[in-house]
């Protein structure tokens, strides 16, 4: 559907049998070293998520600029202009939140719960603002001739791999009821 730069494919693993100086890690600690690996993997994917509800926010606001119908000044515009700008606010409180998680992990102190709330609000906003582009732009919106239908279909994986909206939200529930 998105991120078509970035190709997926299956592989399949059959009866494969690996010497032991292969193992990674300690025996039986194979979850936890994957847990920990997503940790680290969800800043990224926050700042992929606002990567694209930046480029969201910019290709709707240049748009609505310019966009005339009518030899008038597009009508819509103002509003669209005004909730651009609201995703813009959005896009910079959680890049500032991002930035503070990225802090946490590069000081080797424990980011897990950060990661998670990073990750599922970069990702709703990056949603959000890709869905209001569209609409910014119209029927220009739904076409490929403009960048924004890329920008919804990228968002949508974000809220997906990495774990998914859901299960950051498990996620971030286990740490608050621990108290962490
Ligand atoms: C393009 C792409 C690239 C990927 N790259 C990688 C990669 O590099 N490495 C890798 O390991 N994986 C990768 N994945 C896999 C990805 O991480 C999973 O698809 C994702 O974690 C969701 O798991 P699932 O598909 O098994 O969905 P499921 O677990 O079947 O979930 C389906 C739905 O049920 C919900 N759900 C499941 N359990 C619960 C629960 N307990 N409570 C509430 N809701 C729940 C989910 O939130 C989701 O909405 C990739 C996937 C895609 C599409």
């Amino acid at each position: 559907m998105g991120i078509r730069g970035s190709k997926s494919s299956q592989i399949y693993l059959d009866d494969v049998r690996l010497p032991a100086d292969a193992l990674l890690g300690e025996v039986g600690g194979g979850f936890r070293i994957a847990m920990s690996t997503l940790d680290g993997g969800r800043i990224g994917i926050a700042a992929q998520a606002l990567g694209i509800g930046r480029a969201a926010l910019e290709d709707s606001l240049a748009y609505a600029q310019q966009r005339r119908t009518f030899r008038q000044a597009d009508r819509a515009a103002p509003g669209d202009r005004v909730q651009a700008r609201r995703h813009g606010d959005r896009a910079r409180r959680g890049a500032a939140a991002h930035a503070a998680r990225a802090w946490l992990k590069d000081h080797k102190q424990p980011y897990g719960k950060e990661a998670a709330m990073a990750k599922l609000y970069a990702s709703d906003v990056a949603n959000r603002a890709a869905r209001e582009a569209i609409q910014i732009f119209g029927g220009n919106g739904y076409v490929t001739e403009y960048p924004v239908e890329r920008h919804f279909r990228d968002a949508k994986i974000t809220e997906i791999y990495e774990g998914t909206s859901e299960i950051q939200r498990l996620v971030i529930a286990g740490y608050l009821t621990k108290g962490g």
